[in-house]
């Protein structure tokens, strides 16, 4: 795919997909974005709107998408993403990776569409093969409290391969692991945002638990990056992918490498762990390396430091203050 081709990107105000718009309008697409707001913001799109490739429309995908002309490739990265959500917002979570999903897809059908669909490490729950491997067919919970997530993705999964043998649609699927960086809201509710918001603060760090449950945390380029080559490379047809950092760390240990890059005097408090929260999580990522030349560049430490500097931009607005107060 090349440039002016017509990319839409569901979730296109949210974190990843705003990170999405801008890699796809430096490549000269004409990009539209819909997102209804739910946990996006249009201010992480603002820096497009006086550009005429890029659109922002205020959809929610529970609705069929807006009649366009003609479509080339749609980004499906609409869903609230924080386990915080999955309590506040669990219908709205499930009926948009659901019915959402079937809206971008019959809008594949229409158009002959290219579709990346944005799944994510949840499918695996708390796994019981370590790494996971795209093999892996997972450990979840059809009935807990993330279920209206870990199902509902899964359920996306499995539409969008019905729609590659019936349809003969273009889906492709990345399975994205725990990833961060600008954008992300800070009260989003995720590890990262609450702890580099409490070190800002000069708050304590919130662990859940004894935080010796790991994840593998990627920065956000380089998500995007492994998400461009699994939507251009040609031969991808029903492909599903694995993309995220491969460097696992303990939650505790997580909280000391921020302590440090933000150099806060926070000290850690222990509070109850959340219900079904994975033990472990760690991608398997050989598929994305064989199969798009993948490897993830950015060190967490460096990554923490770029994302610490967004959020002291954001402390500072919200307070109506500047950063150099
Ligand atoms: P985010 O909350 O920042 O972005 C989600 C965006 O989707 C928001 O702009 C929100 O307003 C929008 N949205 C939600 N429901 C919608 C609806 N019904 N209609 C239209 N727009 C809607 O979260 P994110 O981290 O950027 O996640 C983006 C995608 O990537 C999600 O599909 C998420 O499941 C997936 N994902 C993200 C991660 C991660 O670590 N960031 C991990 C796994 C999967
Ligand atoms: N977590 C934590 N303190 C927080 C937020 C999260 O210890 O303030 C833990 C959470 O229990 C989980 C891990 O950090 O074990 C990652 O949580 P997050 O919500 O970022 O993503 P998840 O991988 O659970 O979807």
């Amino acid at each position: 795919m090349s440039g002016r081709d017509h990319a839409v990107v569901t979730g296109g105000a949210g974190f990843v997909g705003s990170h999405l718009v801008d890699d796809l309008v430096a490549d000269d697409y004409r990009v539209t974005a819909v997102d209804s707001f739910a946990s996006g913001t249009p201010e992480n799109v603002s820096h497009h709107a006086d550009d005429d490739r890029f659109s922002l429309l205020q959809r929610d995908v529970r609705d069929p998408l807006p009649d366009f002309d003609s479509v080339d490739v749609i980004y499906h990265f609409a869903s609230r993403a924080s386990p915080t959500h999955f309590d506040s917002h669990p219908i709205e979570i499930a009926m948009t990776n659901s019915l959402g999903t079937r809206h971008v897809l019959e809008a594949a059908v229409e158009h002959d569409a290219r579709v990346v669909v944005a799944s994510t490490s949840e499918v695996y729950g708390d796994p019981e093969v370590h790494p996971q491997p795209e093999s892996y067919r997972g450990n979840v919970s059809p009935r807990g409290p993330r279920a209206p997530y870990d199902e509902s993705k899964r359920f996306a999964e499995a539409l969008s391969m019905a729609y590659v043998r019936k349809h003969d649609v273009d889906a492709r699927t990345v399975r994205i692991f725990n990833t961060y960086g600008p954008r992300m809201q800070l009260d989003d509710g995720r590890v990262i945002p609450n702890f580099l918001s409490q070190a800002l603060a000069g708050d304590d760090l919130t662990v859940y638990g004894d935080g010796e449950q790991t994840r593998s945390f990627c920065y956000v380029t380089d998500l995007v990056d492994g998400i461009r080559r699994l939507a251009d490379r040609p031969g991808l047809q029903g492909a599903v992918m694995n993309v995220g950092n491969t460097n696992e760390i303990t939650i505790r240990e997580l909280a000391t490498v921020v302590r440090d890059v933000v150099d806060t005097p926070s000290e850690v408090t222990y509070e109850p762990r959340p219900t079904d929260d994975p033990d472990l999580r760690c991608p398997d990522v050989s598929t994305a390396r064989e199969r798009l030349d993948w490897e993830p560049k950015v060190p967490l430490r460096a990554g923490l430091a770029q994302t610490a500097d967004h959020f002291r931009t954001r402390r500072h607005e919200i307070v109506g203050s500047t950063p150099e107060d």
